[in-house]
């Protein structure tokens, strides 16, 4: 014990000789040549002083190395735990591992740190998610405007029924039927949608988010068995694989139209989106020219052109 207090009392003697002479170094050097050099030879006597005191440094310097080396080294490698080191130090037999135990856990709480952090950069680059909050982290805006909370899925739904009465009327071979599955929840909403003799599809609203998808061939119902009005079936796969797969493209598409700041937008990009399938049957893909892919007509819409292709052929 005693030992290792001298070893550290000489090295902090030697550190402070060592920050002395480098004090003196750069006084001597910010004052220049001085009248004590006298008349002749001025500069290489001053020169010659600067060297004097770079050699005194670097002398220190190894001292300061020699000395650090002797003082032992704290308990289980380089971490020091500040007063806690003391634990060490207790005469009593089950206290003493505390302070291994403390590193150790100091050690894996400072890992687990690390790698929360990755961990955050990762998931803060997902443009999927579909929070305001994401959403300006990701454009960048100021922090006080991102204190603002989501509306889009807060809006009353008499104005999500306005817009959507207003792209039923757009487009005449697109029928809209609107329900209210929960009359007492004033944000959900559900459409059924048939696209001339080509498909029928469930569209969930929350305000005026779309929330789920779901697409059927046209003779498909989405009626539930047991009857209930104004129930529709949201969870029943389509029996044919040409429209599962537009379901599949259908919640892509709702996810890439998201827009929190413009959700009645959103809602009419999508439409747009959902109508050009019209013409499912009919259209030949922009890459390969054929209506058939492995007996599969061009299922995949391009989110801005609205260009067919099939699903091995888009870009
Ligand atoms: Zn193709």
């Amino acid at each position: 014990m005693n030992v290792e207090l001298d070893a550290l009392n000489e090295a902090l003697k030697a550190v402070s000789s060592l920050r002395s002479c480098v004090g003196n170094f750069f006084l001597s050097l910010s004052q220049g040549v001085r009248s004590e050099h006298g008349e002749d030879h001025r500069e290489t006597k001053y020169i010659l002083e600067l060297q004097d005191l770079v050699a005194e440094i670097s002398s220190n310097m190894r001292k300061v190395e020699q000395t650090c080396s002797s003082i032992p080294l704290p308990p289980d490698g380089q971490i020091n735990l500040g007063n806690t080191a003391h634990l060490a130090h207790e005469t009593t037999q089950d206290r003493q591992a505390l302070y291994s135990e403390l590193v150790g856990s100091y050690k894996w709480t400072d890992k687990l740190h690390e790698i929360s952090n990755i961990t955050f950069g990762f998931l803060a680059q997902n443009v999927m998610k579909r929070s305001y909050n994401s959403y300006l982290n990701s454009s960048g805006m100021n922090a006080k405007r991102r204190r603002l909370t989501p509306s889009c899925h807060n809006v009353p739904i008499s104005s999500v029924e306005t817009v959507i009465t207003a792209i039923d009327r757009q487009y005449q071979d697109m029928n809209m039927n609107v329900y209210r599955p929960h009359p007492s929840n004033c944000h959900n909403l559900q459409i059924q949608v048939s696209l001339g003799r080509i498909l029928r599809a469930v569209i969930s609203f929350r305000g005026m988010m779309i929330e789920w998808v779901k697409v059927k061939a046209y003779n498909e119902e989405f009626q539930t068995d047991n009857g209930q009005l104004g129930q529709l079936d949201l969870w029943t796969n389509s029996r044919h694989h040409v429209f599962r797969k537009i379901t599949e493209n259908a919640n892509a598409a709702m996810l890439h139209f998201y827009s929190p700041t413009l959700p009645d937008l959103a809602v009419r990009s999508f439409m747009t989106w959902l109508h050009s399938f019209r013409s499912l049957f009919t259209d030949t893909c922009r890459r390969c020219g054929n209506h058939l892919l492995c007996a599969m007509p061009p299922t995949w819409r391009d989110f801005r052109t609205l260009e067919a292709f099939h699903e091995d052929c888009k870009p």
